[in-house]
């Protein structure tokens, strides 16, 4: 049985690549935080597709919580390995950074870039046994150009970026693969409160991706057809580049 694990899979962008390695023939682990609810509608069309998977809930910004619950994972059967990980979970807390409150800044940061650590440094070795592995972190058009309003948010996607990139080159003998794939605007519930008529005509293809769009490039990345890309950030955005 192989093995993908998606956090934040219970709505939106996590959902959809739940869905696309589903249909890949992966045994989908649905991470989420609290809204079960929601994951568990995720494993019902998983199973709807004619695929396999189980809920694995933790809060990624909990790094001793991540890290018991993965390694009671990896330990329930010797010699099981999680193969795709792709770090998507996560949430917004904007403001300027004038008026920034501390918790904001925490939790943003921890959540994002914490998250990536602690998932990630738990499964590199069981990945580096496999001898391959695939690592697909959701970044942001924030990470790559910045957002006023949002330094917390783009310091995080920044961090996991960078780190992406120093990481790929640690893995690449190794024939693990470590890429970023940074969205626009993509229509979720973390993007509910936007004013999508104004940001619509900021973008030169006049709307909002969808979930699934971004999923489809995950499904690549997540494909031996991507085997010589690795380091890289793949835009998903619509054209539109700050
Ligand atoms: P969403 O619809 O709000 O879903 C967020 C998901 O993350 C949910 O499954 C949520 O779980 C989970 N989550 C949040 N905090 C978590 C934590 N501490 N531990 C575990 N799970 C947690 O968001 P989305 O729009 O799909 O965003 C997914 C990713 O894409 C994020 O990393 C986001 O920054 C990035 N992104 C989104 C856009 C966009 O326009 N939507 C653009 C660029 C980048 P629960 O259901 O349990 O709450």
């Amino acid at each position: 049985m192989k093995y993908a694990l998606v956090t934040g899979g219970s709505r939106g962008i996590g959902r959809a690549i739940c869905l696309e390695l589903g249909n890949m023939g992966y045994h989908v682990l649905v991470n989420y935080q609290s809204n079960e609810e929601a994951a568990r509608q995720t494993l019902q069309l998983i199973s709807d597709n004619g695929g396999e998977g189980s809920l694995l809930p933790f809060d990624v910004s909990d790094r001793i919580q991540t890290r018991q619950v993965l390694e009671n994972w990896l330990q329930q059967e010797d010699g099981r390995c999680i193969e795709v990980l792709v770090n998507n979970a996560g949430h917004r807390k904007d403001n300027l950074m004038l008026w920034q409150e501390d918790p904001d800044w925490d939790s943003v940061i921890n959540t994002h870039l914490g998250g990536f650590y602690a998932v990630t440094q738990c499964l590199l070795k069981a990945m580096l046994r496999n001898k391959y592995g695939r690592i697909i972190n959701i970044v942001s058009l924030s990470g790559l150009s910045g957002m006023a309003g949002q330094t917390n948010y783009s310091a995080a996607k920044g961090g996991i970026i960078a780190a992406s990139k120093a990481l790929a080159q640690e893995m690449a003998r190794k024939n693990l693969t470590v890429n970023c794939i940074a969205p626009g605007f993509i229509s979720t519930d973390m993007t509910q409160d936007l004013p999508e008529q104004d940001i619509k005509a900021t973008i030169p293809m006049r709307r909002f991706g969808t979930p699934e769009e971004v999923a489809a490039v995950a499904g690549f990345l997540a494909s031996s057809r991507a085997s010589y890309v690795t380091g890289e950030v793949i835009s998903v955005n619509g054209g539109l580049y700050m």
